[in-house]
């Protein structure tokens, strides 16, 4: 089954919002079996979207509409499909006390245009939206003797969301039946995509003629990996194959499915009874911010001390003067004794420390920008190692973070 894509809004198109509406979808609908073929983003106009109506419905037979149900003027999407599929704008009452009892559960006052977001196309099927006042809309209509469905959802990201979760995807799977289809994912951090693709190239040779997809996805740092099948032994399959991959590359892998780095240590760190701080110097606390962000991160994180300055080494970390003095902030003398004062200070198993040049300027010839030195104390005493990334300052701080949490990962799964 193949399905299109329409994003309508003027803001889409004028660069002040990003489409990530038909990226979240295409990616939900690709595991569920159905093929995206194209994607359009068109103005909040009449004629545009009439258009885009009639050649996706010429192509394939589910179109999924987001944006332009808003209660202002400018969004005119629903409006515009009633005149489409002919039909006539009419008050759902229950949808009325819906977004009536959504306004009082608020305190806040309706207006008549909140109310006017119940009258809706007599011909379509409502789909209910808790999450907000505008509904989904489902058309069932034919092409050429064909089936076809056009869905309309709120452009709100986590409406649409909602939606296509509880009402669309469900209905969609009644609807056609769809092949089976069965997927697996891996992190893999530290490695860069071409160099994991050279450890398993005789594998990944052969993923095609056994039906097996794979897809790279990289991201600074890290890189996902997907494997997938359809069919009815889609499962054994993938699952074969991952763990031949696991095999030869399982050292790369710090989590698997939906799960993030951050995520995957603070799980590591609970089941180890451990607990963590940092000392963190050219990453800035962005170590301590990717793990707060996790929720439960408060069992197994104690804190971080941002030690940009000298004298915060010297006074908050206990780092010797003289250190610094003759090795240089940036060096493994001085990032192993914050590491160890972070350690000590905050009472933690394990203490990360991180002490580097990001960039773009203050290298010299023996420390070059991206010159990165790392830390990790435990009870079994401290190591380091020397990261030499480039000289973009986002990439070295987010590459240096991700390694020092890969790192201790490792470490706990070997413990
Ligand atoms: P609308 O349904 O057109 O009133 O859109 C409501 C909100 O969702 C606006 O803030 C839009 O910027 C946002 N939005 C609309 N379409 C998209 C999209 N395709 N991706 C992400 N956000 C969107
Ligand atoms: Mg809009």
């Amino acid at each position: 089954m193949q399905a299109e894509i329409i994003t309508i809004g003027d803001e889409l198109l004028l660069g002040q919002t990003v489409d990530t509406n038909s990226a979240w979808m295409g990616d939900e609908l690709r595991q569920k079996g159905v093929a995206v073929n194209r994607v359009v983003s068109i103005s909040d106009r009449p004629s545009e979207i009439k258009s885009a109506l009639d050649e996706a419905l010429s192509r394939v037979d589910f179109v999924l509409v987001t944006g332009g149900l808003g209660p202002t003027r400018d969004d005119v999407t629903k409006h515009t499909l009633a005149d489409y599929f002919d039909t006539e704008l009419v008050l759902n009452q229950p949808v009325l006390d819906r977004i009536t009892a959504w306004f009082e559960g608020r305190g806040l006052k309706m207006l008549p245009s909140n109310r006017d977001q119940a009258l809706l196309p007599e011909a379509c099927l409502v789909l209910p939206n808790p999450r907000g006042t505008a509904m989904g809309m489902w058309f069932d209509t034919q092409r050429g003797g064909r089936e076809k469905v056009v869905v309309s959802m709120p452009g709100v990201p986590y409406e649409m969301k909602g939606l296509m979760v509880e009402e669309v995807l469900p209905r969609m799977q009644s609807k056609w039946s769809l092949p089976i289809r069965y997927q697996r994912t891996v992190l893999t951090q530290g490695i860069g995509e071409s160099f994991l693709s050279s450890i398993v190239h005789e594998w990944e040779e052969r993923l095609e003629s056994r039906g097996i997809g794979i897809a790279y996805l990289p991201a600074p740092g890290q890189v996902r990996l997907r494997l997938s099948a359809t069919g009815e032994h889609a499962r054994s399959l993938v699952d074969d194959a991952m763990n031949e991959f696991l095999n030869q590359a399982g050292e790369h892998v710090v989590a698997d499915e939906g799960m993030t780095l951050e995520e995957a240590l603070v799980a590591a760190l609970g089941r180890a009874g451990a607990n963590l701080s940092t000392a963190e110097s050219c990453t800035g606390g962005s170590i301590a911010a990717r793990l707060t962000a996790i929720p439960g991160s408060s069992a197994v994180f104690e804190g971080s001390i941002v030690a940009y300055a000298n004298a915060v080494k010297i006074n908050s970390l206990g780092v010797d003067a003289q250190l610094i003095k003759s090795h240089g902030a940036v060096s493994e003398e001085v990032v192993r004794a914050m590491a160890e004062g972070a350690r000590t200070r905050l009472g933690t198993t394990y203490a990360l420390a991180t002490s580097g040049i990001a960039g773009p300027g203050g290298g010299t010839a023996s420390k070059p920008v991206g010159t990165i030195w790392i830390a990790l104390a435990s009870s079994n005493g401290t190591s380091s190692r020397c990261l030499q990334l480039g000289n973009h300052r986002g990439r070295n701080v987010a590459r240096t973070a991700l390694e020092c949490m890969g790192w201790l990962l490792r470490e706990l799964r070997s413990a």
